[in-house]
């Protein structure tokens, strides 16, 4: 008895032995696709330029506001730039945000010192205008170094004819974002939040109007980037220059 037994123990450890290395050899197989399918993927864009995108404003700072009060430019700024950022990235480009929610406070210095750091192509701080006066839209886009210029010319002339307000043209503005920053620049001003007509195609939760821009700012990169030299040529030789300090 005592021999048998000292004879099948050893068998028995052999079968166990045997299927804990083949039911570790199976586990320890999936486990690694699993892991092979959790690890993170390198993301590679079609794209050679990348877009640094500003969205104005933010957190303690509303920007413009309606004249009720009751839209500023802090969130409308946000929602066109969300926009453009998925419209960008889903034609292969790399985009970088300066800010994806409402809640920073950001000053000027986060603004064109994170545009830098990322070394982005270009950068398009996205803004909307505000008067007195309610009868007044247009779009402009603001620059000031002369390689902002042609990026801010294709941008307005898309926004201008795609919102289907007037043109007034790209202005000089001296204004850290754009002096600042390394790369062709500008700032977008879409149109007036202030103006009544614009106001009251504001009012649904995601506004049509705002698409119609964000698809307009994706144009006017696109174009730039087609071809900067043509949109150079068509910028106006005379650009206003604005003082101002928003
Ligand atoms: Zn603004």
């Amino acid at each position: 008895m005592n021999s048998k037994r000292r004879v099948r123990f050893p068998v028995i450890t052999v079968i166990v032995v045997v299927a804990f290395i083949l039911i570790t050899a199976h586990t320890g197989g999936a486990s690694t696709q699993t892991d092979a399918k959790a690890a993170p993927t390198v993301t590679t864009y079609s794209k050679s330029q990348s877009v640094c995108l500003d969205p104005g404003h933010g957190g303690s700072d509303p920007g413009a506001l309606s004249n009720d009060g009751t839209i500023n430019e802090r969130d409308i700024n946000l929602k066109v730039a969300l926009q453009v950022q998925t419209s960008l990235q889903n034609s292969g480009y790399r985009v970088f945000m300066t800010r994806t929610t409402n809640d920073p406070t950001m000053n000027n210095n986060d603004r064109w010192g994170y545009c830098n750091s990322r070394h982005a192509t270009i950068m398009v701080s996205i803004h909307h205008n505000d008067f007195s006066d309610d009868s007044v839209d247009y779009a402009t886009a603001l620059f000031y170094k002369d390689s902002d210029q042609a990026l801010a010319t294709s941008i307005l002339n898309a926004t201008s004819s795609q919102l289907g307000i007037p043109n007034d043209g790209i202005a000089q503005f001296e204004d850290s974002v754009l002096s600042k920053s390394t790369m062709p620049s500008t700032v977008s001003e879409g149109f007036f939040i202030t103006n009544s007509s614009e106001f009251s195609q504001l009012s649904s939760p995601n506004p049509s109007r705002l698409t119609i821009e964000a698809k307009a700012i994706v144009s006017g990169i696109e174009t730039y980037f087609a071809d900067p030299k043509a949109a150079q040529s068509a910028v106006n030789s005379n650009p206003q220059v604005l003082e101002r300090d928003d």
